[in-house]
């Protein structure tokens, strides 16, 4: 590792060891908005931070949990152990690298406990970031990935015009004209990282140059790092100094701020009213385009009118020492009694697409209430003399951090819901229900950083209009519960969506994925006599959704159902699917110890094919792998999974596995109605590999018949090749979701890219088309299965482009079958040999929407 010149890039280099993350992710607005600056967090997993580059330390904490390194081009990287670890005043941290001292590469600088910081601390991800301003950004990173000491973390280069901002200066002159403030400081830690950040932030709308004086240094206001270079302490004295239109103001604010002994938090809020009134919150400070419109992601389409709500994780705050251990542990229990009450209706909430999931994380999170190992710590801890709330939330959080130990991400997941759960008594501990939906008004359109499921969950039935968040993907989790409930929703606006008034009205257009954050008040009335006129509308298509679906020219179309349960093989005769186009066996594989048994297998198939009474069921063998790891397969790690033993290749690799799944199917009563579809097919090689064992299996079982076999086409390697696939499959099914994946090669889980990975790229349109005419020249039927199938603006298209079967998430069916109902054949092949012509994915998007008011649909 070298950093020579001072133009250069720099390679920082992983000072700990662990799983490198956005800082999208780390639960505090100043890294997780980048008010302090870009860079990557890591979630550690030893205790020791060792130099990523040579340099010289010109800052460590007083606490020893964060320290300032300086690069020989001179940028300063902050590396900050934990979150909220400035509270432990040292406890647990020992600082290896005096301030002035020069270290290389490697070299050890400070060391941690890492138990009693992770069951003290709000969170272990550690934050190593290039300050905003200081001249240099950052220009690739890792992250998303497992980091030993000394792997490749980021570079960094000279950020173009902008210069360094000044950083600490041994009395450098402050600007003529100024005004001065002496005071002593009362936040409870000092200028740490928190307040610096915040105070920087709040000055870049204002008119004013202020810079800090104290212990013999002085900073520029702007700059945080120079802020918490100064070492500041509780209780120091020090000496404001502001020129400008506005150092009057700013002067007043920022000393009572600083005067303020729990203001830390606050304090953007605080200086940014004082000279911009508008601004309110630390996230006001990220500021809104001019027309107040933010683009985002549609992960559940409609059209939704409210006011804002910001919904943020309630996070109680509570105190170490208790009373008397038997008056804790009745608080305990009361605060528990509560939160079971609620838990028990969310569990016996009566069947239907949302509240399916709604039962199953209660019942998850009724089963952690009453956990004999959480309880057993909580109770040890209050028996020596802890409180009731700081003895739960210790439990949940040392139980949490083994779970994130776990090699399994579908377990680590599991973390959440403690944490959930924790934010959940804590509540009630405090007197609160431990739900936010009551507090909710009607139509209300809530915006948050990310929304757990549950906290979604929890808002069912609690008249939310809408969901607008400033991160997520539109294939996760929450998203897709979103959906299942109806609720127009929006992800990835960016943080600029926390910057949004509690009340303010707004519009979130689910159909142009974009939140209006100004409407008029005539596009206000607008839009609600839509959304009045959308709900009416909705529930005739649901009315007709058992008929038959065809073309307003009388050309069938199948619109079938995607699902991965039982309750949603119910769901979906009720929403008028015509069958199962895509059944993700994965339910019966994931979140559990070893794999299903053929029987185990057969009655779930069973059970689902009998809910879809005479209607056909696709069943697809287990797509394992990439993003769906399995724990009790010895799947090795892989560097690119997404690229790995995924689909059906997993399957080939453990041969029993995929052997006994296909037993189960061939073993069924209902055969003759139940086809196979395999996933992740690169070629027939592939198809061959599979129809060998199901001969073999066909003359062990002595069936006499067959069952048919489709493929996936998933990749573009299977798109190109469809012709030779359609020679030898029974049909074909194009899975959009992992072929716009492949084919723009953009991670269908990226944060940052999900706003361009849409399956309407024309790029991805050629590959259905072609893989549609590959099929229909072998007299093979093309369908679809990815998300795609389930946006109706695009079902004229899909049909234009020669696709026979569309199948969709249950809940947006009817929609779909009334909107190819009014469309002709020649209609849609036009519009698909203008969308093949067009050069991008938006250029479709509005070549699809000039469509809706043809078909006067609102999708
Ligand atoms: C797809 O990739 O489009 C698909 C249907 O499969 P999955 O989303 O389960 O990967
Ligand atoms: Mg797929």
């Amino acid at each position: 590792m070298s950093n020579p010149g001072a133009t250069d890039p720099i390679t920082l280099l992983a000072p700990l060891p662990g799983w490198s993350t956005p800082l999208e992710e780390v639960p505090d607005e100043v890294f997780a908005a980048r008010l302090l600056g870009d860079g990557v967090a890591i979630d550690p997993t030893a205790g020791t931070v060792h130099a990523p580059c040579d340099g010289e330390v010109v800052v460590v904490a007083a606490s020893g949990h964060a320290l300032t390194l300086r690069t020989q081009g001179g940028c300063e990287v902050l590396l900050h152990v934990g979150i909220d670890t400035v509270g432990l005043a040292g406890e647990g941290f020992e600082v290896h690298a005096a301030v002035g001292s020069r270290v290389r590469a490697g070299d050890k600088l400070l060391s941690f406990d890492l138990d009693l910081v992770a069951r003290r601390a709000k969170s272990l991800l550690t934050p190593v970031i290039v300050p905003a301003g200081c001249g240099f950004r950052v220009l690739r990173h890792s992250q998303g990935r497992a980091v030993a000491v000394g792997d490749f973390l980021m570079q960094i280069g000279r950020a173009g015009e902008a210069q360094p901002e000044p950083s600490t200066t041994a009395g450098a002159p402050a600007p003529a004209a100024t005004l001065t403030r002496r005071l002593g400081v009362r936040l409870e830690h000092g200028i740490h990282a928190r307040p610096a950040a915040l105070l920087a932030a709040a000055l870049k709308n204002v008119d004013a140059d202020v810079r800090v004086s104290a212990r013999g240094r002085q900073a520029n206001a702007r700059s945080a790092v120079a802020l918490m270079a100064l070492g500041v302490q509780h209780g120091d004295e020090i000496e404001l100094r502001a020129s400008g239109r506005d150092a009057g103001r700013v002067l007043e604010a920022m000393a009572a701020v600083l005067a303020t002994p729990a203001a830390a938090v606050n304090a953007a809020a605080t200086v940014g009213a004082a000279a911009r009134p508008a601004q309110r919150a630390p996230a006001a400070l990220v500021t809104l385009p001019a027309d107040g419109v933010l683009p985002g992601v549609i992960a559940a389409a409609g059209l939704g009118v409210g006011e804002a709500v910001q919904l943020r994780r309630p996070e109680p705050q509570v105190v170490e020492a208790g009373a008397e251990p038997a008056t804790e542990t009745a608080l305990l229990t009361r605060a528990r009694a509560t939160v079971r009450a609620r838990l028990e209706r969310a569990a016996q909430a009566p069947a239907g697409a949302g509240s399916d999931a709604a039962r199953e994380i209660a019942a998850a999170h009724l089963e952690l209430l009453d956990d004999p190992e959480l309880l057993g710590g909580a109770g040890a801890l209050v028996g020596v003399g802890k409180s009731a709330g700081f003895a739960w939330r210790s439990a949940l959080r040392a139980a949490a951090d083994a779970l994130r130990q776990l090699p399994d991400p579908r377990l680590r997941e599991r973390a959440d819901d403690l944490l959930d759960l924790e934010s959940q008594v804590l509540v009630a501990l405090q007197g609160g229900s431990g739900s936010v939906a009551s507090a909710l008004p009607p139509h209300s359109i809530v915006l948050a950083r990310e929304l757990l499921p549950s906290q979604l969950l929890a808002l069912e039935g609690s008249h939310v209009a809408g969901i607008g968040l400033s991160g997520g993907g539109a294939t996760s989790h929450v998203s897709i519960i979103a959906a299942a409930m109806g609720i127009p929703t929006l992800v990835a606006l960016g943080p600029a969506v926390l910057a949004i008034a509690a009340g303010t009205a707004v519009v979130l257009d689910g159909r142009r994925g974009v939140l209006e954050t100004r409407p008029t008040p005539q596009r206000l009335a607008g839009a609600r006599a839509e959304v009045v006129a959308w709900a009416a509308r909705r529930a005739s298509e649901l009315a007709a959704a058992q008929r038959e679906c065809r073309t307003a020219d009388g050309v069938r179309v199948e619109v079938l159902a995607n699902i991965g349960s039982l309750a949603e093989a119910e769901a979906a005769v009720k929403n008028g699917a015509e069958g199962c186009g895509l059944l993700r066996t994965e339910f019966l594989f994931l979140d559990r110890q070893t794999a299903p048994t053929e029987a185990e297998q057969a009655a779930a198939y069973e059970a689902i094919a009998v809910a879809l009474g005479s209607r056909p069921l696709t069943i697809r063998t287990l797509d394992a792998g990439g993003d769906k790891p399995i724990a009790y397969l010895p799947l090795p790690p892989e560097e690119n999974p997404a690229l790995g033993l995924r689909g059906v290749r997993t399957g080939l690799a453990y041969p029993q596995l995929l052997r006994t799944q296909l037993r189960a199917v061939l073993g069924l009563r209902e055969r003759a109605r139940c086809r196979l579809l395999l996933p992740m097919i690169t070629d027939v090689e592939d198809l061959h590999a599979v129809r060998a064992i199901l001969d073999d299996l066909q003359r062990e079982l002595a069936f006499p018949t067959g069952i048919e076999v489709g493929v996936m086409i998933e990749t573009p390697a299977s798109a190109l090749l469809a012709e030779s696939l359609a020679r030898e499959a029974d049909f074909l099914s194009i899975g959009t979701n992992d072929l716009t994946q492949y084919t723009l090669a953009m991670d269908r889980g990226h944060p940052q890219l999900a706003a361009r990975l849409d399956a309407l790229h024309p790029a991805v349109l050629r590959l259905i088309a072609r893989t549609a005419q590959a099929a229909h020249a072998q007299g093979r039927h093309t369908a679809v299965c990815g998300g795609l199938a389930s946006e109706a603006l695009a079902a004229p298209l899909l049909i234009g482009l020669g696709v026979n079967e569309l199948s969709a998430v249950p809940a947006v069916i009817p929609q779909l079958k009334a909107r190819i109902g009014s469309f002709a054949m020649a209609d849609c092949r036009k519009l698909a040999s203008q969308a093949l012509e067009c050069e991008t994915a938006a250029a479709v998007r509005a070549l699809l929407a000039r469509t809706l008011p043809q078909a006067g649909v609102v999708p």
